[in-house]
């Protein structure tokens, strides 16, 4: 008896030790990979997706469908899954309709919508790739943010660099750190899918279209929305304190409060960014946490965080240009989102649910 006693405590203390090195071995990649994410290879992206030669980035445009391309072929030398195999076209694509009538643009459902008809109709695509995870890979995490913009209007190019060029090309990196680690041996837990959705800044229909319509996995299992809108420069309030190390998060405690505890904690034990809860606030008065696409999950009730470095003079204006991008400020957001994804992909349970959203 006493010996099945030792055999039995010494098979648990094995047990517990593989178990708390495997975690520290997953850490420690993760802390590796995370270095991946560079200011230069975030230059690169940046330059090229907020280029003349995209046009702004205008939904249903030339320029628009340009860029489109650029990241189904990034995402394709990548190595990520194509999430839209449907489409034999291009599988990174997930195409629909938007009506344009002037200004105002809308989904366009053909069955719902038909009397319409007359108003013109273009297509436009959301591009979309994914990372398979292992034994949890029925549960997904959501990288989000949008690629399209304002494009050209009465002759000036609407660049979109740090509108979100930059969110995109840190994205893009962080899928890259991610299939680096896969590749080595450390693949997620978790499946992760990166969603670039475009029609955003015409009233977030990419997302909406694939949250309410096409959800290309099931938003049961769509565990958490980290999404990413303009984290590329230092707005009044920070450049007046000399303050380049900060980002705004909104919505990280609204509906799980786990999530939120586990992004301060990833932050304080690795990037050490100061977290900036102003716009969290339910009554600020630009009310960011409804204009950007996490909101079209949280929604549904899907625990989010949007991540945010703050409005200034060039929003919404051609003059908002790359070589205007902080690229340190960036790579250091982008390897706080990395870290934090990697610890929900990882970890045991999944992020609890404790709070409705209020609609
Ligand atoms: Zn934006």
């Amino acid at each position: 008896m006493k010996f099945f006693y030792c055999l039995c405590l010494s098979f648990l203390f094995t047990q517990i030790f593989a178990q708390s090195s495997r975690q520290i071995a997953s850490d420690t990649a993760g802390i590796y990979f995370s270095k991946t994410i560079t200011e230069k290879d975030l230059q690169r992206h940046l330059f090229k997706l907020a280029s003349a030669e995209m046009e702004g980035r205008k939904t249903a445009t030339k320029g628009q469908k340009k860029a489109a391309l650029y990241l189904a072929q990034a995402m394709k030398r990548i190595g990520l899954k194509p999430a839209n195999p449907k489409n034999k076209k291009n599988p990174y694509l997930q195409p629909f309709k938007v009506m344009i009538s002037g200004w105002h643009y809308s989904l366009y459902r053909s069955t719902v919508e038909s009397r319409h008809e007359k108003l013109p109709i273009a297509e436009t695509e959301n591009v979309v790739g994914w990372i398979e995870g292992t034994d949890k890979k029925d549960e997904f995490i959501i990288i989000s943010g949008h690629y399209d913009h304002e494009g050209v209007q009465e002759g000036k190019i609407y660049f979109g660099a740090d509108d979100n060029a930059s969110g995109i090309s840190t994205i893009l990196e962080i899928a890259e750190a991610f299939m680096l680690a896969q590749r080595a041996g450390f693949s997620p837990r978790r499946s992760i899918v990166f969603l670039l959705v475009s029609a955003e800044e015409v009233g977030l229909l990419g997302s909406k279209y694939y949250a309410d319509f096409e959800p290309l996995f099931p938003l049961e299992k769509t565990i958490v929305n980290l999404n990413i809108d303009m984290i590329g420069r230092v707005d009044e309030n920070y450049k007046k304190k000399n303050i380049e190390n900060y980002v705004y998060l909104i919505g990280s405690d609204r509906i799980s409060t786990e999530l939120d505890s586990l992004q301060r904690a990833v932050n304080d034990t690795y990037t050490k960014i100061i977290l900036d809860y102003t716009h969290n606030d339910p009554l600020h008065p630009e009310m960011l946490y409804y204009r950007s696409d996490h909101y079209n999950f949280a929604k549904k009730n899907i625990p989010i965080i949007f991540y945010f470095s703050g409005l200034h003079a060039d929003y919404h204006q051609p003059t908002d240009t790359p070589e205007k991008i902080r690229y340190a400020k960036m790579s250091k957001i982008g390897q706080l989102i990395f870290l934090t994804a990697w610890q929900i992909a990882n970890r045991e349970q999944r992020l609890r649910i404790d709070k409705a959203e209020k609609k």
